[in-house]
């Protein structure tokens, strides 16, 4: 902790703990505590720490081939792209290393299909009001959160964020310089907002009638989190463009876009490029995850996540449990702050999204270490300040 307060940069406001080695849903802490984890680090240790098959498959391409850059072919990249286009019905994809990079090559290309069909006229990225999309300066500027901009303008122009009403989206394309809507099916930093499905719909629709491109950002509900692949799944809708990152190589670096018909071909030769993007190892791991997320793992998500509402939506001191899927979201009577670290001193790790506490469990968390995390957070939750049950 002292080494890192003296030289990472203090740009993380870090919780107290130091974790060290992590099997599973249970992470240690330098002291050997043990801790049960609700948060898969942010989405993304889909399997949980260092799952025995996921190890083995990373480390098999780790010892073989680490690295080629993308001036060559390399086997893993290829077989994910084919199963994440079998498994959606999009075309083709694009690999980078995170949700920003994933994101950014989304609207590249939703700029450049409107260069190519409209030139001139359309260079205007619809996104949503508490919306989050990114650190770089363009998902920045798409990123519907004022708070993120200040300090860093100017801003990338060509967004502009609108409430999700379709009566305000209209009022946009109405001008005609619409590219592209961008939106999180669930909003996850904004604090687990569902997007009602039916204005999904009405976008969706919009979208299609205007020659307007839909980009969904998945990149923190894809790789199964809310119950099915993509959280599109669950609406009906076809994006033309879904971007991807945390979950999908379960705790390694990789970010996708996955094109559809219309946009399979936009990005030619030369458009855009990432040393990294496609590693060998983190394709890897993103084979091994897809392969673990069948019927059964989304079944059992589902049922998981009906148990969490069920469970918290009527424990004391908690006002309402939003989210679909493992991804989460509970607002408490008590400030949430208090609420996450007293499931912390309590052995449960959680995260915090605005004003709620946030659950993101590794999808295969065992049934007896949710139930007892779960009681935890209904006991911290109590305003009536019952001491939460130890682990
Ligand atoms: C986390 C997140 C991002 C940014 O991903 P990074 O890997 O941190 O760049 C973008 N969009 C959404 C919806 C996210 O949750």
């Amino acid at each position: 902790m002292d080494l890192d307060r003296t030289y990472v940069v203090p740009s993380y406001r870090r919780y107290p703990l130091e974790l060290v080695c992590g099997r599973g849903s249970e992470v240690t802490d330098r002291d050997g505590r043990v801790y049960i984890d609700l948060g898969s680090g942010l989405a993304v240790n889909t399997l949980g720490f260092s799952d025995p098959a996921w190890c083995e498959a990373v480390t098999a391409q780790l010892t073989t081939l680490q690295h080629s850059s993308n001036l060559y072919f390399t086997k893993p990249a290829a077989q994910l792209a084919e199963q994440l286009c079998l498994r959606s019905g999009m075309k083709k994809v694009f690999f980078s290393n995170s949700g920003a990079e994933a994101n950014e090559c989304a609207i590249k290309a939703a700029r450049k299909y409107a260069e190519l069909h409209y030139p001139g006229q359309r260079d205007l990225i619809v996104t949503l009001r508490n919306s989050f999309h990114g650190r770089t300066l363009a998902t920045l500027a798409a990123t519907g959160q004022s708070s993120f901009h200040q300090e860093f303008l100017p801003l990338t122009p060509g967004f502009e964020s609108c409430e999700p009403s379709i009566e305000h989206v209209c009022n946009i394309v109405e001008k005609g310089q619409v590219a592209a809507f961008l939106i999180e099916i669930v909003q996850g930093e904004g604090g687990v907002v569902v997007l009602d499905p039916a204005f999904v719909r009405q976008l969706a629709s919009l979208a299609a009638e205007n020659d307007i491109l839909l980009i969904a950002d998945e990149v923190q509900t894809g790789a199964g989190r809310t119950g099915k692949l993509f959280a599109y799944m669950h609406t009906g809708i076809t994006p033309d463009i879904v971007s991807t990152a945390k979950g999908l190589s379960g705790g390694l670096p990789l970010g996708a876009t996955l094109f559809g018909e219309k946009t399979a071909d936009v990005l030619g030769p030369g458009s855009h490029g990432s040393t990294f993007g496609g590693n060998p190892v983190a394709a890897a791991g993103a084979l091994h995850v897809l392969s673990r997320l069948d019927d059964d793992l989304l079944h059992e998500v589902e049922s998981k996540s009906a148990y969490i509402r069920d469970t918290l939506s009527s424990a004391r001191g908690i006002i309402a449990v939003t989210g679909i899927g493992l991804m989460i979201g509970i607002k408490t009577v008590r400030p949430a702050a208090l609420v996450i670290d007293a499931c912390r001193e309590a052995g449960v790790i959680v995260l915090q999204a605005k004003d709620r506490i946030r659950l993101l469990p590794a999808l295969n968390i065992p049934w007896p270490l949710l139930k007892k995390a779960i009681r935890v957070v209904a006991d911290a939750a109590d305003e009536t300040g019952k001491a939460a049950s130890g682990v």
